[in-house]
C-alpha cells in the first residue's frame, strides 16, 4: 500500500502517482461519484476528459453536415471514431474519467455518454471538475482547476492523463495528452494515454 501524495499548489511535478497504491474508496464527494463507484470500486487510473476538439472536432462536425458550433452539438454529438478509441484506452486500462471540459459538465457528459461504446463509458464518470477561471492565469486555468479537483479526491487520485486541445495546464503540462480542435481524439492520442497510464513507475 503506498502513502497518500502531496498535491499542493506549489509542489507541482514533484509529486509522483502510484500505480501501486490501493485504497478503496471510502467516501464520494457527489451524487454522481457515490452512483458510480458504489462504494466499492477502485479506482487506480483517471483521465481528465476534455470534449470540444476530443470528442467532437471540427473535422467531424462538417463531415457530419452540421455547421459548425452549432448547439445540437452540446446535446448530443459526438464524434463515433473519438468514442471508439476512448473506449479503447477505458479497455486496456481500466480508467475513470473526471469531466474536466469548461463547457460541459458532467451530467451533460454523462447523458450523451449513456451506452456509447464498447464500455458504457457513461459508468466511467466519477466527478467534474470546476470551470471557475476568475483570477487564474490564463495559460494554467484549466490545470489549476484539476489540480483543485484531485487536492480535494486524493485517495482516489493515483495515476493519469489529461486529454485536452487547449494547452493551458500550467504545471500539469506533462500529464497533457494534445489533441487537436480539427481531429479530436484519434487512435494515435489513445495510444499514447495507454502507454502512460500503464507503464511502469
Ligand atoms: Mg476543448
Amino acid at each position: 500500500m503506498g502513502g497518500r501524495h502531496a498535491f499542493t499548489w506549489t509542489t507541482q511535478v514533484q509529486f509522483v502517482p502510484s500505480l501501486e497504491t490501493d485504497l478503496a474508496v471510502t467516501s464520494c464527494g457527489s451524487g454522481l461519484v457515490c452512483r458510480t463507484l458504489l462504494g466499492v470500486r477502485m479506482i487506480h487510473r483517471l483521465i481528465f476528459l476534455d470534449m470540444d476538439g476530443v470528442l467532437n472536432s471540427g473535422r467531424w462536425m462538417q463531415s457530419d453536415g452540421y455547421p459548425m458550433r452549432s448547439p445540437l452539438y452540446t446535446v448530443g454529438h459526438v464524434d463515433p471514431a473519438a468514442i471508439a478509441a476512448l473506449s479503447r484506452i477505458i479497455e486496456l486500462t481500466d480508467a475513470s474519467i473526471v469531466v474536466s471540459s469548461s463547457a460541459w459538465n458532467a451530467e451533460q457528459v454523462w447523458s450523451v455518454l449513456k451506452a456509447r461504446g464498447r464500455v458504457d463509458l457513461s459508468l466511467r464518470i466519477i466527478g467534474e471538475t470546476a470551470t471557475s477561471w476568475t483570477g487564474h492565469d490564463h495559460h494554467m486555468r484549466r490545470g489549476l482547476n484539476i489540480q483543485k479537483w484531485i487536492n480535494g479526491n486524493p485517495e482516489i487520485s493515483k495515476r493519469f492523463v489529461i486529454i485536452d486541445d487547449s494547452s493551458d495546464m500550467g504545471h500539469l503540462r506533462p500529464w497533457w495528452v494534445q489533441t487537436t480542435w480539427n481531429e479530436g481524439l484519434t487512435e494515435t492520442e489513445a495510444d499514447e494515454c495507454v502507454r502512460r497510464l500503464t507503464r511502469k513507475q
